[in-house]
């Protein structure tokens, strides 16, 4: 009887939603082995302060090059990686990498002192209590000083875990690394906890910036607000998902520190980030030429 309601319940999937969860198991099967087959890359997004049009990060962003289903999405198999516990390993991959490549790209060209590489955290990696100690062994590892490293994580990530993620963001700050929040002011909406922890810089969320239709727009007030918050509690602020060229001079006119999206840059190859960033520090004076 169980077995006959057990097989009835498994044909009210529809053939849809039968496909998926054979996708999803075999993404979860054949991302087991991704690393070592080498089918997980990292593309690099450059940051660039407003004020000085230079490139004052890149951030690290992972891709699954997939034998049959091609390029992957990461908002599809991190879920993936995270529910079969291999966000751990995969986070230290991403590290290892995002490290590796800002120590070529330092003997490459002449980076600015305080120019970093951002990775994104997963919410199994938050919660793991050797965080800081494997991040303190990577930067060692490829020599490079933990204020050289952003560490992005997510408000919910956070208030899901208040007790054990503070000491765990004290620790890696100890080790100088950068925190910043993530998509800033899409999910949670607690503001007690930027009091609390030790946060550098907020990302606001994409969302904000494609609503602000104009510069007296409540969206685009909001992000003025957001950026005065920030800058009095000593963080500084940066626009996620700018598109356009009139994004970027709101942005620039509400006194936003950093703008990143695809108006200034896509992510880009490893190879070919040494050219993007010539070229962006080229041309940021055209772009940041605003008459305010
Ligand atoms: P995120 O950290 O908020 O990254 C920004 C996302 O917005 C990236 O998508 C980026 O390609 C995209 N983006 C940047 N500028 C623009 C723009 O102007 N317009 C539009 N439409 N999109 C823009 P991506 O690379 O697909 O990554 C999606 C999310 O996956 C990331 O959001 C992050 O949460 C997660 N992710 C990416 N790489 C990693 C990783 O190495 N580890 C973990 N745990 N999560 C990652
Ligand atoms: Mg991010
Ligand atoms: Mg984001
Ligand atoms: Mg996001």
């Amino acid at each position: 009887q169980a077995k006959m309601a057990g097989r009835d319940t498994f044909r009210v999937f529809d053939s849809s939603m039968q496909t998926e969860v054979t996708r999803r198991l075999e993404l979860k099967y054949d991302l087991r082995r991704a690393i070592e087959l080498d089918q997980l890359f990292l593309v690099y997004q450059p940051i660039i302060a407003t004020r000085t049009g230079r490139v004052e990060g890149v951030e690290a962003l992972i891709r699954w090059n997939h034998p049959r289903h091609g390029l992957i999405s990461p908002t599809d198999f991190i879920p993936i990686a995270e529910e079969s516990g291999m966000i751990l390993e995969i986070g230290a991959w991403v590290l290892d990498i995002a490290l590796d490549r800002f120590t070529s790209l330092n003997r490459e060209m002449s980076l600015d002192d305080d120019f970093y590489v951002s990775v994104n955290l997963s919410v199994g990696q938050l919660i793991d209590s050797n965080l800081a100690i494997r991040v303190h062994d990577a930067l060692v590892r490829h020599k490079v000083e933990g204020r050289s490293l952003c560490i992005e994580l997510t408000e919910s990530m956070v208030m899901e875990n208040l007790d054990n993620s503070f000491a765990i963001l004290l620790a890696l700050k100890e080790l100088g690394v950068r925190l910043a929040i993530d998509d800033f002011g899409s999910g949670y909406s607690s503001l007690a906890y930027l009091t609390k922890f030790p946060v550098d810089k907020l990302k606001i969320d994409k969302s904000f910036i494609d609503s602000m239709v104009s510069l007296d727009s409540p969206d685009a007030r909001l992000i003025g607000s957001i950026v005065a918050m920030a800058k009095s509690l000593g963080m500084s602020t940066i626009a996620e998902g700018v598109e356009t060229l009139i994004q970027a001079q709101r942005i620039f006119q509400l006194g936003c520190d950093s703008i990143q999206g695809f108006y200034l840059s896509r992510p880009v190859e490893a190879a070919d980030l040494h050219l993007t960033i010539g070229d962006l520090e080229r041309a940021s004076n055209l772009f940041f030429a605003f008459d305010v």
